[in-house]
């Protein structure tokens, strides 16, 4: 059974099972008390929010504690693509190569967790195997993939993000572009004794490529040539992607002429609005252009589609032109705004904002730390946060 039950009950289990003082001491460890949360976060089932307030109310929490400060790291990604839009898809400055230094292609030995390195091979597998991913497993390999084999960062994190239960464009193209120094100001590099510290022994690769000095590791992110690969022969087949929903096609329902319609799409799963419309129909809407473009695991497929069920009266996959001819005799539709499908909603979709867990700042913030300066300045207590306090009027 996958470790990720596409229930919201599954959900506020992880969120009740979070223990803030044993996360804070052990998370950078692959064993260590993370709260894998992000699958049921990215696709909505809980909000930012939800989950701290779920939390706070059974552990006393300081505003820099560090289960907050990560939460504000998905929130400074969302931040930024708010404001850079597509861009964030390409390199945001220059690193530490030129761009037309990287191969455009994950090499297969990669794809198919046979580099002969341990702790890429398990983190391949890992990731196909459960559809989730440490996050030290995650930088690990990312730097693997851009700094040594000299692949560009695109490349693995579009290829990432496919595989992901979690995949979510801003945390992790922008999290590839930190790793890859194209985010940030320098590379990130891990070393042998780095992976020996933090992971379980079948990933420890002493006597490999990446088991020599930060320096020395500094020196090869810094040249063109890749590391010779010693690809193994045996691996695992990379699960297939789709851009269909298991059930596809769904007709649209005729009976959304006038109706009140709450527009259920892949990034709002959660419970739908307390105060719609009596009789609203939940109407499940897979965007074409979103799936043709960032096709999709089967196991993903599973997650969100299970939950799509569990919570859709009707179901219907349709692109932009066909979605607004669909909704044209509805007497109402709302939805929740994401900027996944912000883009292709019709002008009368009534767009309802998510509650921010943080306050916005007023201006585009080019780096994490400002960000967060800004968003937590002159905060006494956690439940100052604009989310909590929404959290506690409700
Ligand atoms: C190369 C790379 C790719 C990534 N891709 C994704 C992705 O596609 N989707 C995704 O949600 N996260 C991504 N991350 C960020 C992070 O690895 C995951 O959010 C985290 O590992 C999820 O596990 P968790 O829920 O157990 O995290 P926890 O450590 O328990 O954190 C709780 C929540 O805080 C947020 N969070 C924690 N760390 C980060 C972080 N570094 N960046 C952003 N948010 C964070 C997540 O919403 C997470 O669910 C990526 C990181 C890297 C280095």
């Amino acid at each position: 059974m996958s470790a990720f039950p596409p229930t919201l009950a599954a959900a506020h289990a992880r969120i009740a099972a979070v223990r803030p003082a044993d996360y804070a001491r052990s998370r950078n460890a692959l064993g260590g008390a993370a709260s894998r949360l992000s699958p049921y976060i990215t696709h909505g089932f809980v909000s930012l929010p939800e989950v701290l307030a779920g939390v706070a109310a059974q552990h006393r929490l300081d505003p820099q504690h560090k289960f907050v400060y990560e939460l504000g790291w998905r929130a400074y990604f969302r931040h930024v693509w708010q404001h850079r839009g597509d861009a964030i898809l390409q390199s945001l400055h220059a690193g530490p190569l030129p761009e037309d230094a990287y191969a455009r292609a994950l090499p297969a030995d990669i794809r198919q967790a046979r580099s002969g390195l341990p702790v890429i091979d398990q983190a391949v597998r890992t990731l196909y195997a459960t559809g989730y991913l440490h996050n030290h497993a995650r930088m690990w390999l990312a730097s693997y993939v851009v700094h040594l084999r000299k692949v560009h960062w695109r490349a693995g994190a579009d290829w990432m993000l496919a595989h992901l239960l979690d995949g979510d464009l801003a945390s992790n193209h922008l999290s590839w572009q930190w790793v890859a120094g194209t985010g940030s100001q320098k590379p990130y590099l891990f070393n042998a004794g780095n992976v020996a510290r933090y992971a379980p022994a079948d990933w420890h690769s002493p006597g490999s490529v990446i088991d020599q000095s930060y320096a020395a590791l500094d020196a090869i992110a810094r040249r063109a040539a890749p590391v010779p690969a010693q690809p193994a022969d045996d691996g695992v087949d990379e699960p297939a992607l789709s851009s269909q929903p298991p059930d596809a096609a769904m007709p649209m329902a005729e009976d959304v002429a006038g109706r009140d319609v709450w527009l259920i799409h892949p990034w709002a799963l959660g419970a739908p609005p307390a105060d719609l419309p009596a009789g609203c129909l939940l109407l499940g809407w897979w965007p074409a252009e979103c799936h043709a473009a960032w096709p999709w695991s089967a196991a993903r497929w599973r997650f969100v589609g299970a939950r799509m069920a569990a919570l859709a009266t009707r179901q219907w996959q349709g692109d932009r032109q066909a979605l607004a001819q669909a909704l044209a005799a509805a007497r109402s539709v709302q939805t929740l705004a994401d900027p996944h499908v912000g883009p292709l909603l019709p002008p009368q979709v009534r767009q309802r904002p998510p509650q921010p867990l943080f306050a916005e700042p007023d201006r585009p913030c080019a780096s994490f730390s400002a960000w967060w300066l800004r968003s937590t300045r002159g905060l006494q207590a956690l439940q100052d946060l604009p989310g909590l306090a929404a959290q506690r009027a409700d």
